[in-house]
Parts: structure tokens; C-alpha cells; sequence
């Protein structure tokens, strides 16, 4: 037996072993920046002259490593290696392939530190925004394992008189998983494993900006002793190699997280049948969001819905499909609520992501800074500028956290995905007015709502028209099993990672009838 799942707990960066122990992790992956990591087909490694390289987005000289990019040759051999991985990986039974899982978590566990290390420096992550993202990997993989061995559990049918009746779901074939950078190792690993626990192999195309963290991740499954060929890793271009997968005939599923627009691309060209293709591809798509924390006159802490709202909107640069780019207030608080909303955004300290005293680290590169800085330039045309508003440093890619107030509910910083440390304060009449600017964009991610009226809480909990809606608590911080994850409209096909129905995307049920 197996005990039930719990979510990974946080570590505590306030006790100085801890911190220690996050130093020691720091310079000792220090040590191994500038390495070198292949591709990986069918547990064969290989190398071109063609890479990758990763930098840190707070130390912009500082190279993280060197990741080959995959040919379309690595792709044909990809699927080839993944397909004849499959013939024997789909018949395992659940339990173990779930115990690779459990495995692959406990080693995990072991090297928590070095993963957050690593990331620190790849995705520029402050210490407990990488510790989060390393738990909440684990917490995939612990929460997989167990649906896999439930799924496995017989279907309840009605049996018919002089016959048999049964019906079980079997995995799809080879998948194409490709995750964003946002969330490079629990996103990546989530993406991953929920596909492969129930039976599938997949083709791994890591984000560009990250594909260090994601090839750790790949060596600690073979560590964890996954077979050959289920996870193939295959770096490279998104608009490149990502077409070749996505459009190939013999990919069966595809499992992306990224941008709207991407997905929405993804999702086009995954409908269109190929020469030889004898399905239809399903598609799972997770894209972006214009979240919101819409707050009434009724509640009666406003320190406390400040504190949410800049943790919301600033932790990891605002650089989550969650983060709360929209602030919807109504006009009997908006003064005093924004007021203390500034001051709290004046305190945070940018800088180095590696030191543990800066709240804010830097965003993720140089398209990123100059989008977002775009976008600033447009608020203080259109809106009234109340902290942030340019770069810190030129050292890295730092950006001030930046408050607009006063923006139109149908200005462009009110309904476009930012994906940076700018949030846009919307003045509402009423508690009407603001629900209907809440639900007023393209996207339906992540919502939430503080009041102390009953009525309207359980008004948002109906109309509030969000995959992830939170009553009294900021809209961030989804914990697996807890809280499934997955958007409406443009933020997706509403997949509900880290829930139960997550692995039936991976599946498909077969009914089967014996007559005696
Ligand atoms: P992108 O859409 O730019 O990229 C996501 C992935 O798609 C990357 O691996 C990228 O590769 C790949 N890709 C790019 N073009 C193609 C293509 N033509 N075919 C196949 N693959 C392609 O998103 P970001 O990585 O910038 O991530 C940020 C976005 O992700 C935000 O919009 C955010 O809201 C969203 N997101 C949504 C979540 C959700 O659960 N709804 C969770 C986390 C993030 P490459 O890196 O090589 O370009």
C-alpha cells in the first residue's frame, strides 16, 4: 500500500540551515555551468554543432549550458524509437508504471536544491518561486502515480444476461508534449508524466529559454529507471521543430502550454489530416490569461487584499498564465486599497535572483523586457502611471513592478496577456460593474473575489466564468489535487492538471463484449 497523497511541503528559507543548504546548492551547480546536453532518442545520446545556448536572465554574460538542437531526422527517429518503446510501455501494468513515477519523485525529493538551484539561474526565479515550482513537480508525479492505479481499477458496466461486459481505458501512442518555460520543470514534468503513466511515449520539446532544466529532468527519469524510448528529448525551435511534430502524421496527441497564440496555431495545424494519418490528433491546450481579483466595499481587511494582490501580480515577475494582471476595484475602496497596493509595489527590491533578499527577480529574456517594456510605454499613454514604469538595471532583465491605475476596462493593458510585472488597476461603479469587467476579456484562467456578502460570493462561484476562481485568497498558487488547473475561452481546452479526470486525455476507453 501506498500512503495517499500529500502535497510537497514548502521549504523554509527563513531557517539558516535551510539557507545554507540553498547556498551549497547554488555553488554547486555553479560548477556545471557551460555543460553540454544532447539529445536523447530511444536512450541513445547524441550531439550536433547546433545548440542551444541558455543564459542567466539576471547575469546576462553568464552561460547556463549548451543543449544540441534536434534535426528532422532526431524527429523521425524520435517517433520511431518512441512507437517501438510504446509496444511494451503500453502493457505494463499501472502499477509500474506509476512506481517509475514514485521512484523519479523521491529522487527528486533528494535533490530538491539542486533543482531549485538550477533554475535560480535558468529561469531566473527567486528562492521560493523555485522551490514551489520543484514541489509542485513532485506533487505531479506523487498525484499521477495514484490516478494511474485508480484508472486501472475495472469500469462499472451493466453486464448483459450470457455475456461478458467490460471496459478499460488504454493509452493513446506517441504524444508530443511541449511546455512553456514559465514552469520549466513542474509544467514540463507534469505535461510528461501524466502522459506517460498512463501508458504513452512521447516526444519532449522542452521551451528554448529552458531546456537545461528540462534535460536534468529527462536524466532523473532514466535515473528512476524509465525504459528507453518513452521519453524522447528533442530540443529546438518551436516554429521549426515544433511544426515538424505537431504536423506529423504518426503523432497521435499533443499536449502544449504556452501562449494563445501558439496554441491556437497548434491546434489548426493538428487538425489537418496527413498523408498516412489514420486519426484525428487530440489536442490538449493550456494557454494565457488576463486574471483578476476583483475586490467589493464588504470586506473588511484591505492590508491583507493588498498583500495578495502585489504577490499575485509580482511573484516571479508576473511571468505566470495566473498571475493577477487586473485589479478590478470598486470605487468606494479604490482610493485607500490603491494607496496601500503602491506602497507595498514601491518596497519590493529588485535584483540578482540568486540573492535571497530581492522580492522581484528579472523577466526571461530579451524579447520578454522589450515586450513588456512596449506595453508600459502604451499604459502611460493610456492610463495613469502609480509605480515602476522602466528597467532597474541593464545587468539583466530586470523591470520595476509597475502599477497603473485608473485603466479603461476595454484598454488594451485591461485585455491583453502582459506576462510581466505590470498590473493594471480598473475603477468599478459597483459590485456589478465589476463582475462584468471581471468577465469582460477573451480569456476565463484563473479569477478571484474578496467580499464579506455572502450573496455575492456565491454569485461569482456561479458567474464569475473562470477555470480557477478563489474566494478571499489571491488567484495564484494552485497546489496539485487541491485546486485542478485549466482555463476556459482562450486559456485553453480546460484540461484540470493535478485532478482526476487529467490522465482520461491520455486515454481512450474500450468496451469489450464476450458472448458465452
Ligand atoms: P509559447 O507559446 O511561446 O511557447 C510554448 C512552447 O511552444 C515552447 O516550447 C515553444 O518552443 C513552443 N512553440 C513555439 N512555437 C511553436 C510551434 N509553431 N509549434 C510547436 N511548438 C511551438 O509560450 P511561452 O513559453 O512564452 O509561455 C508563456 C505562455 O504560456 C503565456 O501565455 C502563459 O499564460 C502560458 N501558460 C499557460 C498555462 C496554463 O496552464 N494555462 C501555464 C503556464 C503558462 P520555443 O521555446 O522553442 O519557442
Amino acid at each position: 500500500m501506498i500512503e495517499p497523497y500529500r502535497p510537497e511541503p514548502l521549504v523554509n528559507f527563513q531557517d539558516p540551515q535551510v539557507r545554507d543548504r540553498m547556498e551549497q546548492a547554488l555553488a554547486s551547480v555553479r560548477q556545471q555551468l557551460g555543460n553540454h546536453y544532447p539529445i536523447v532518442v530511444g536512450g541513445e545520446r547524441r550531439t550536433h554543432e547546433t545548440e542551444i545556448r541558455t543564459y542567466n536572465p539576471s547575469k546576462l554574460d553568464e552561460t547556463i549550458g549548451f543543449v544540441t538542437k534536434a534535426d528532422p531526422t532526431d524527429v523521425e527517429d524520435a517517433i520511431q524509437a518512441a512507437e517501438e518503446a510504446f509496444r511494451s510501455w503500453s502493457h505494463q501494468s499501472a502499477a509500474f508504471r506509476a512506481r517509475v513515477l514514485l521512484k523519479a519523485a523521491a529522487n527528486m525529493r533528494r535533490q530538491k536544491f539542486l533543482f531549485s538551484a538550477l533554475e535560480v539561474y535558468e529561469a531566473g526565479k527567486t528562492w521560493p518561486e523555485a522551490d514551489g515550482d520543484v514541489a509542485e513537480a513532485i506533487d505531479f508525479m506523487e498525484y499521477y502515480a495514484r490516478q494511474a492505479m485508480r484508472l486501472a481499477e475495472p469500469v462499472t458496466v451493466t453486464n448483459l444476461p450470457g455475456e461478458e461486459d467490460e471496459a478499460f481505458y488504454i493509452p493513446l501512442g506517441v504524444g508530443a508534449i511541449i511546455p512553456p518555460w514559465n514552469f520549466p520543470l513542474a509544467i514540463c514534468c507534469g505535461m510528461t508524466t501524466g502522459a506517460i503513466v498512463a501508458g504513452n511515449t512521447v516526444l519532449l520539446k522542452p521551451a528554448s529559454v529552458t531546456p537545461v532544466i528540462a534535460a536534468w529532468f529527462v536524466r532523473l527519469l532514466e535515473e528512476s529507471g524509465l525504459p528507453k524510448g518513452v521519453v524522447n528529448f528533442v530540443p529546438g525551435d518551436g516554429s521549426k521543430i515544433g511544426d515538424l511534430i505537431v504536423g506529423h502524421p504518426r503523432i497521435r496527441f499533443i499536449s502544449f502550454t504556452g501562449s494563445k497564440e501558439v496554441g491556437l496555431h497548434i491546434n489548426e495545424l493538428a487538425a489537418k489530416p496527413q498523408k498516412g494519418q489514420i486519426w484525428i490528433k487530440r489536442v490538449v491546450a493550456e494557454m494565457g490569461g488576463k486574471d483578476c481579483i476583483v475586490v467589493d466595499e464588504t470586506y473588511p481587511d484591505l492590508d491583507a487584499v493588498a498583500a495578495d494582490i502585489v504577490t499575485a501580480a509580482f511573484g516571479y515577475q508576473g511571468q505566470k498564465c495566473s498571475a493577477c494582471s487586473r485589479a478590478i476595484v470598486v470605487d468606494a475602496v479604490y482610493d485607500k486599497l490603491v494607496e496601500k497596493i503602491v506602497a507595498r509595489t514601491k518596497a519590493l527590491t529588485v535584483g540578482p535572483a540568486a540573492d535571497p533578499n530581492n522580492a522581484v527577480g528579472p523577466v526571461i529574456d530579451g524579447p520578454a523586457e522589450r515586450k513588456i517594456l512596449e506595453y508600459i510605454e502604451v499604459g502611460k499613454k493610456t492610463a495613469k502611471l502609480l509605480a515602476g514604469g522602466s528597467k532597474t538595471s541593464d545587468a539583466g532583465h530586470f523591470i520595476a513592478p509597475t502599477v497603473f491605475g485608473d485603466v479603461a476596462e476595454d484598454a488594451v493593458l485591461a485585455q491583453e496577456e502582459i506576462f510581466g510585472p505590470v498590473l493594471a488597476i480598473i475603477r468599478a461603479r459597483d459590485f456589478e460593474h465589476a463582475m462584468s469587467i471581471a468577465n469582460g476579456t477573451e480569456f476565463g484562467l484563473t479569477g478571484s473575489l474578496f467580499s464579506g456578502c455572502r450573496n455575492r460570493l456565491e454569485y461569482a462561484r456561479r458567474d464569475l466564468h473562470v477555470g480557477n476562481l478563489y474566494l478571499n485568497r489571491k488567484c495564484t498558487g494552485a497546489v496539485v489535487g487541491a485546486h485542478p488547473f485549466g482555463g476556459f475561452n482562450m486559456s485553453g481546452t480546460d484540461s484540470k492538471t493535478g485532478s482526476p479526470d487529467y490522465l482520461l486525455l491520455f486515454t481512450q476507453m474500450k468496451s469489450v463484449a464476450e458472448r458465452y
